[in-house]
């Protein structure tokens, strides 16, 4: 049968679904489910054909920026690319999908067990337990398991290959299998997928753990942020300290990584407007960049229109040692707002790098992580008191009334003193 002519059938005379009572509607669904399935298999198919074709060779493109070209979303073309190389270990997993029956994403869910299956063991899976394992894997599939329990049931068969083989390496222990994908999502966020052996899960959790405890906020009121955002920023902690320790030189041999952030600017003025983009993550607002900016571990670059960079801003913008340590000694070792340990903290420019600020003792605040963000994000201020102490305001939201803050180390003043000290 010539497919576009079931294209134009489809098309031209779809069914009317509209007169559908219930059942019928559930029925139609899977009929076209099927349909789709089998569709599917045809494009597998057509994927393997364009493979042994060289089709993509010829273009001078890999196979999957083909299909992607084509039409494909990136996910659905190496969904097709692993699913079309490895059927063909499968004859009766490619019959059930050729019917209809397993869908594409099961299928795949069930070849990639296979290939985790025969990472657990030392030799390569022979022939016969091979299709063993497809036969247990598509079990499961027809008992009505979605394709992370075909997953998960392929890793309990690797234990018991692993259990079983002379390598004899618990999965817990076992780091070929681990992974890690950090990718950017469609709204700008950065989604990690991580699966690892017990001892990096270890190190990651105690590390984490470490330093995401709760910590009251300046009025004494509970930390309001949830476990699940403490452990996000605790994370960002691990990283800085561990970029500053291979900046100073502490860790040997350790590669210097610096995120890069471009902003473009008026050549004439050289002042930055809006349009910072953030190493591989992409566009940021303005207000994150001049956060980002303020210290730590972050290259910022402005360039012109045209992409080229105008000046480096890292000399006159960072903190130095003994300015860090000028900070420290006025506020307390701490984060003048929640009182977080100084070691943790950025140092933030009171009146901004980019908006002519100084980098100097009398320009400078010590701010851990979650407070740097209020103050750039959520409309907390900190300006520099008569006493040249530096004091926060807080957003109307948090006092209706905006009163003083002094810096978390000068808590205990009286009011008489705050109001004459903030004057
Ligand atoms: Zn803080
Ligand atoms: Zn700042």
């Amino acid at each position: 049968m010539d497919l576009t002519e079931l294209h134009h059938t489809l098309t031209e005379k779809p069914p009317d679904y509209t007169r559908l009572d219930g059942p019928a509607a559930l029925d139609g669904l899977r009929t076209v489910l099927r349909l789709r399935t089998v569709l599917d298999h045809h494009a597998v198919t057509l994927v393997s054909m364009l493979d042994r074709l060289h089709v993509a060779d010829r273009q001078g493109r890999s196979l999957r920026e083909l299909l992607i070209v084509a039409g494909c979303a990136p996910a659905v073309a190496s969904r097709l690319i692993r699913v079309a190389a490895s059927l063909d270990l499968a004859p009766r997993l490619a019959a059930h999908l050729a019917d209809g029956v397993v869908s594409i994403e099961h299928a795949d869910a069930v070849m990639r067990g296979i290939v985790h299956i025969g990472t657990r063991r030392r030799e390569p899976l022979d022939d016969e337990s091979r299709q063993r394992y497809v036969t247990d894997l598509v079990a499961q599939v027809f008992s009505g398991a979605t394709p992370a329990e075909v997953a998960a049931r392929a890793r309990t068969l690797g234990n018991l290959e692993a259990d079983d083989s002379a390598a004899g390496v618990p999965a817990g222990e076992d780091r070929s299998v681990d992974r890690l994908d950090v990718s950017v999502t469609a709204d700008g966020r950065v989604a990690i997928v991580g699966d690892v052996d017990a001892v990096i899960g270890a190190k990651l959790a105690s590390a984490v753990d470490a330093l995401s405890a709760p910590r009251p906020q300046p009025d004494g009121s509970p930390d309001a942020r949830s476990a699940t955002r403490r452990r996000a920023e605790a994370l960002e902690q691990v990283l800085d300290a561990a970029a500053m320790a291979a900046e100073s030189g502490v860790l040997q041999g350790m590669p210097k990584y610096q995120t890069v952030m471009t902003m473009s600017a008026d050549p004439a003025t050289e002042a930055v407007p809006d349009g910072a983009r953030l190493g591989w993550v992409g566009s940021v607002t303005a207000a994150t960049a001049r956060m980002l900016s303020c210290d730590g571990v972050l290259t910022p670059i402005v360039v012109d229109d045209g992409g080229v960079p105008l000046h480096m801003g890292r000399d006159k913008r960072l903190f130095p040692a003994h300015l860090r340590k000028a900070l420290m000694v006025r506020d307390g070792g701490v984060c003048i707002k929640c009182g977080a340990p100084g070691s943790w903290a950025h140092a933030h420019h009171i009146k901004h790098w980019v908006d002519g600020g100084d980098t100097s003792l009398d320009n400078g605040c010590l701010l851990c992580p979650a407070c740097h963000d209020d103050v750039h994000h959520h409309g907390w201020q900190v300006f520099l008191g008569a006493d040249r102490h530096p004091w926060l305001i807080p957003p109307a939201t948090v006092d209706a009334r905006r009163r003083p803050l002094p810096a978390y180390n000068r808590r205990t003043m009286r009011l008489s003193d705050t109001e004459l000290a903030a004057a």
